[in-house]
């Protein structure tokens, strides 16, 4: 009896601590939405600016923009955890809005500041739901009008689950994309359900060789095999690389020798502040080079 009275209390006790587990989330999903929707109306949300290196040259070609948030209750938030809230709030048509707008905006200020168009882009993530729900194509022609820059300087990161969702709606997404002139990348690439028939049908310009098989690549013959099958399926279809994840020299050396075009990692550089990657890349510009 008295065992079975141990047994109930503990299986009680579990789900007591189940319950509370579950209203935590809820209640922190709750306060990420709530401070997320005033942080956004009140243009406390940033863009960190992570720049892409050709590994033959070491050029700067590019900056991918990436979402932050430091809000006073919460503190710093990451992008992985309010990017989902956004999506399933539907702050996500807002959110996107202004990084598009915020990116085109910042290649503006850095033009200012140089004097001449500067001659990199930035890449800007779409997320699927924002792709369903809102106008993307007219999103960024109206950003692109707003800050005077060419199409071709601001390339847009979908991932590949943006075309499994709707590829009808993809392909004419993609082609008035292409109309703007804006070069489009497949983010995270082999993480998803990937159809090879769409990837030679749809405009796309870039793959971006996915974190997890790049930065474990030299410990794991595996790994290395599908960069190698990535690397030469993007040379067959002529499309360009980007390696995420590159975080040491070998690594980088290793996806030269490869083949591969650009890479992306904390071995380079970490996501900056907007002056900070316009110092940076001003730091490396060499006259010699252009
Ligand atoms: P992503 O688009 O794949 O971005 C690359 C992520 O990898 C970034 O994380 C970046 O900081 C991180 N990273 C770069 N180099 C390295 C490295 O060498 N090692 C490691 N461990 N990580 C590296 P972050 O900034 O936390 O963003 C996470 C994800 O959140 C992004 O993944 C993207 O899916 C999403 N995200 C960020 N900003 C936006 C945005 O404005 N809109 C949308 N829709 N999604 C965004
Ligand atoms: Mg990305
Ligand atoms: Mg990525
Ligand atoms: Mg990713």
């Amino acid at each position: 009896k008295a065992q079975a009275a141990v047994k109930i209390a503990k299986r009680s006790g579990k789900v007591e601590i189940y319950r509370n587990g579950v209203l935590k989330e809820a209640q922190r999903r709750f306060s990420i939405e709530s401070r997320l929707r005033t942080a956004l109306s009140q243009g406390e949300l940033t863009l960190a600016y992570q720049p892409l290196i050709h590994l033959q040259t070491g050029e700067i070609t590019g900056f991918e923009a990436l979402a932050r948030w430091n809000d006073p209750d919460l503190g710093h938030v990451s992008p992985v955890e309010f990017i989902a809230v956004a999506e399933e709030s539907g702050l996500i048509t807002p959110l996107g809005r202004w990084a598009a707008y915020e990116a085109a905006q910042a290649l503006s200020r850095w033009d200012g500041k140089f004097g001449q168009p500067v001659p990199v882009g930035v890449n800007v993530n779409l997320s699927p739901i924002q792709m369903a729900r809102d106008d993307v194509a007219s999103m960024f022609e109206e950003a692109l009008r707003y800050s005077g820059i060419s199409g071709n300087r601001l390339t847009a990161e979908l991932t590949e689950s943006a075309i499994i969702v709707d590829p009808d709606k993809a392909r004419k997404l993609l082609v008035a994309l292409k109309d703007l002139q804006m070069p489009i990348a497949m983010d995270d690439f082999g993480t998803g359900y990937s159809n090879l028939a769409s990837l030679h049908s749809l405009p796309i310009d870039i793959l971006k060789i996915d974190r997890s098989f790049v930065s474990g690549m030299l410990e794991d013959k595996d790994k290395q095999a599908i960069v190698r099958t990535i690397l030469s399926l993007a040379d067959s279809l002529n499309l360009h690389v980007t390696a995420e994840g590159v975080e040491t020299q070998e690594l980088a050396h290793a996806l030269q020798s490869m083949g591969c075009g650009n890479g992306q990692g904390f071995y380079f550089a970490r996501p900056m502040p907007e002056n900070d990657a316009f110092d940076y890349w001003r730091a490396r510009w060499n006259f010699e080079t252009v």
